[in-house]
């Protein structure tokens, strides 16, 4: 089997409602995403998709994986697109680094692996663990009582696990963690995700006057180094996200026993090639998960659920699906979100078929 046609998409994902991250420090409202189909000599189809989250949360833009694409599609035509760790091999030869520009295309190979072998993705990937995937509430930074109402909405719809997005104003944050605190039930798990926005003073303040082990802190600081000075400090689980970008990443952060999750993004570590080994590694050395994207349509969302579902629920978390927050949908089949949690069809691939309406043409075809 070979490539012979690779078809970029560009599709934009307003949100529903504006979103803010960080204590209000950054705020998004619509996403860019590519879409990507590559077909073969077969006749297979493969589909995948990378979305940033806006262009001011991590080192990535949607830009830069159109621009990526130029480098790489013409590498890969011709080559075998079941053959994924060789074809990881060839785009990291023809681009080094540049991690997340490389999601989409890994994501439509893993897609041909699927289709060709009649298998659904989760079977490729360690096989399906659970019925379902458990998915995060996810809370936009806003005043405490916005906050718990919004905790209040998703548990009505029958979510557990919360997802508040802190930082920048140590008291008010202090106050929302008291507020979403007080309101938490039994069974359920709070994550205070302050994303970078705390300097280390900052983090062992705030989490050591909040006398309660029970929350995670996600990301309190800019870098891991700062991260490591607030785990000797503090005793709440930490939870590492944006600054693990790569295997080398997890690695020192493992070793420095700095976290006790992470957040691993899909898009942001390179793929589901690349996302499987760190899997794999958090699972062998005990780090819990919330496997998810950085942002997605229906295609991306469902190709991370694949990745969840086919990992230990005593290693996972939650997922987070971006799709909830907008309404654009970009494909039909998939992964479908009920309550608190996402199931999957046993179809093969992703189970998706792409809505061509909503792509509309391509914005660069190789071939
Ligand atoms: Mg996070």
């Amino acid at each position: 089997m070979k490539i012979t046609r690779i078809s970029v998409y560009q599709v934009d994902l307003p949100l529903e409602k504006p979103y803010w991250l960080s204590g209000g420090r950054l705020k998004f409202e619509k996403l860019d995403s590519t879409i990507v189909s590559i077909e073969t000599d077969e006749g297979i189809t493969g589909w995948g998709e990378g979305c940033p989250w806006g262009v001011t949360y991590l080192p990535a833009f949607a830009g830069g994986i159109r621009a990526g694409i130029v480098e790489l599609a013409p590498a890969m035509l011709g080559h075998d697109p079941r053959h994924i760790d060789q074809i990881n091999h060839i785009m990291d030869i023809a681009l080094p680094g540049h991690l997340y520009v490389k999601s989409a295309l890994d994501m439509a190979c893993w897609d041909i692996l699927g289709k060709s072998a009649n298998l659904p993705l989760y079977a490729l990937l360690g096989g399906r663990y659970s019925s379902h995937v458990t998915l995060q509430n996810s809370v936009s930074t806003g005043t405490p009582e916005e906050m718990v109402a919004i905790v209040q909405a998703g548990r009505a719809k029958g979510y557990t696990i919360h997802t508040a997005k802190i930082g920048a104003d140590v008291s008010l944050d202090i106050e929302r963690i008291h507020a979403l605190l007080a309101d938490l039930k039994t069974g359920e798990s709070i994550t205070f995700d302050v994303n970078r926005a705390w300097l280390p003073d900052q983090a062992i303040m705030v989490m050591n006057t909040i006398n309660d082990a029970r929350p995670y802190f996600e990301e309190p600081c800019e870098t891991l180094e700062e991260s490591r000075t607030v785990r000797r400090l503090t005793r709440q689980p930490i939870i590492l996200d944006e600054c693990i970008q790569s295997f080398g990443d997890l690695l020192l952060a493992q070793r420095e026993q700095v976290a006790q999750g992470i957040g691993l993004k899909v898009g942001r570590v390179g793929g589901l090639t690349k996302a499987k080994r760190m899997r794999d590694f958090c699972i062998a050395t005990g780090i819990r998960m919330n496997i998810e994207e950085t942002g997605a349509s229906q295609i991306g969302d469902t190709a991370t659920i694949h990745l969840a579902i086919a990992t230990p629920e005593t290693h996972r978390h939650a997922s987070w699906d971006c799709s909830a927050l907008h309404s654009v949908i970009t494909a039909d089949g998939g992964y479908i979100r009920e309550g608190g949690k996402a199931t999957l069809p046993d179809s093969p691939g992703l189970g998706i078929e792409a809505r061509m309406e909503v792509l509309g043409e391509p914005v660069a075809v190789y071939s």
